[in-house]
């Protein structure tokens, strides 16, 4: 099996596990963006966020809501960035769903999410009309 997080989850390779349910595991990402940079997975392999079946996502949003306030208290951090790079276009470099719990401080200088976007698009009230009706029918 090549998938390096289905490996950790098999116990395979090392972790540093800080929490652990039926379907999901989290542990500290090897390369932090912050002291306490933790992942969330599912134990089974799943791609992207949408192949995950809805248990799963609940299962795996719970331990994202579980382990991050203990990551917050054990690092003293005074907010955390929840994210997911879903998907190889959006910087995903490991194909098996994992959520970025990254501690956030006071000043760190790091800003929002929004940062990751340089130039916003203008759209019209008819073109997000026409968006939104799309996602409802896709
Ligand atoms: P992404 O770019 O969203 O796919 O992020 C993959 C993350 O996995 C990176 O932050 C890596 O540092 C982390 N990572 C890769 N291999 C390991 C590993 N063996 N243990 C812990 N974290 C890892
Ligand atoms: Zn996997």
């Amino acid at each position: 099996m090549s998938c390096v997080f289905c490996r950790i989850v098999d116990g395979d390779l090392p972790s540093r596990t800080v929490h652990e349910t039926d379907d999901a595991l989290a542990f500290l990402d090897a390369n932090p963006l912050a002291p306490g940079h933790t992942l969330v997975v599912p134990k089974a392999h799943h791609e992207t966020v949408g192949d995950l079946p809805p248990e799963i996502a609940g299962s795996v949003f719970a331990a994202v809501s579980a382990v991050t306030p203990r990551v917050e208290a054990a690092v003293d951090a005074d907010a955390t960035t929840v994210a997911v790079n879903n998907g190889a276009a959006a910087g995903q470099e490991v194909p098996h769903t994992h959520v970025h719990v990254v501690p956030r401080f006071d000043g760190d200088g790091n800003g929002p999410i929004h940062r990751l976007f340089s130039e916003r698009p203008s759209l019209s009230d008819a073109e997000l009309d026409d968006i939104a009706a799309k996602v409802r029918e896709a």
